[in-house]
């Protein structure tokens, strides 16, 4: 099998689970040495939006708060840099389903370190949904259980620059909660999404959470 990335042959490694679960190998998409090209962000970060700073809060997330939003607490898993930049250009736009296993194990296990009661995907609109034929984060959340309340209602990208309080506050809530039979009072819940980029779509999610009921929300993104 070859990487995804770079070309080069991946070695299959057997797994004792494989047998357990009668899964076929585990397949990995991409090599030890571009895995490696990811940037973990580890030590010292933003509390708010999980990008490193020295700063316990940084700017953006100051002005955000300042605002008068609820905190996300989000925790990002990786730098989005080039490497995740040419990640997501292949998952997302070019339909390369195959690479949402990338990453799955570790959102697993830092969702497993996260106390909720509830795992929420960032939706994607239907006609996104139409056109990418897959929601990515359902995609990096397959192995997770997850409740997928949220639907999306409307676009929300004319929006680019949130440089001004009304520029923030102008744009329009695109989510709406489907619960089915189920009730989110007193619920603790964690939303993910794939790339946390000026933090306006989670903090609509997290709104709408808080207004069905939900007692506390943080939040997972694999980029920031
Ligand atoms: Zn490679
Ligand atoms: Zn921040």
């Amino acid at each position: 099998m070859k990487c995804e990335f770079c070309g080069k042959g991946v070695t299959q490694t057997w797994q004792l689970t494989d047998f357990w679960q009668f899964k076929p190998k585990s397949q990995q998409p991409i090599c030890q040495e571009c895995w490696g090209k990811f940037t973990p962000i580890i030590g010292p970060t933003c509390q708010e939006c999980g990008r490193a700073s020295q700063q316990d809060l940084c700017e953006d997330c100051q002005i955000w708060l300042g605002d008068g939003y609820p905190p996300l607490n989000n925790q990002a898993l990786f730098k989005y840099d080039d490497m995740m930049h040419d990640y997501f250009q292949q998952y997302k736009f070019r339909g390369g389903y195959h690479l949402r296993t990338v990453f799955q194990s570790a959102l697993q296990k830092r969702l497993a370190e996260v106390s909720a009661d509830m795992i929420v995907p960032i939706p994607v609109s239907p006609d996104t949904l139409a056109m990418r034929g897959f929601n990515q984060v359902n995609g990096l959340l397959e192995i997770c259980e997850t409740n997928d309340i949220l639907c999306c209602i409307s676009h929300n990208k004319s929006v680019q620059s949130l440089k001004t309080r009304q520029d923030r506050l102008n744009t329009v809530q695109p989510f709406m909660c489907q619960m089915g039979n189920l009730d989110l009072t007193g619920q603790r819940i964690c939303l993910v999404d794939d790339v946390y980029t000026t933090g306006r779509t989670l903090r609509h999610a997290a709104t709408c959470l808080y207004e069905c009921g939900a007692k506390q929300i943080c939040t997972i993104t694999l980029a920031r």
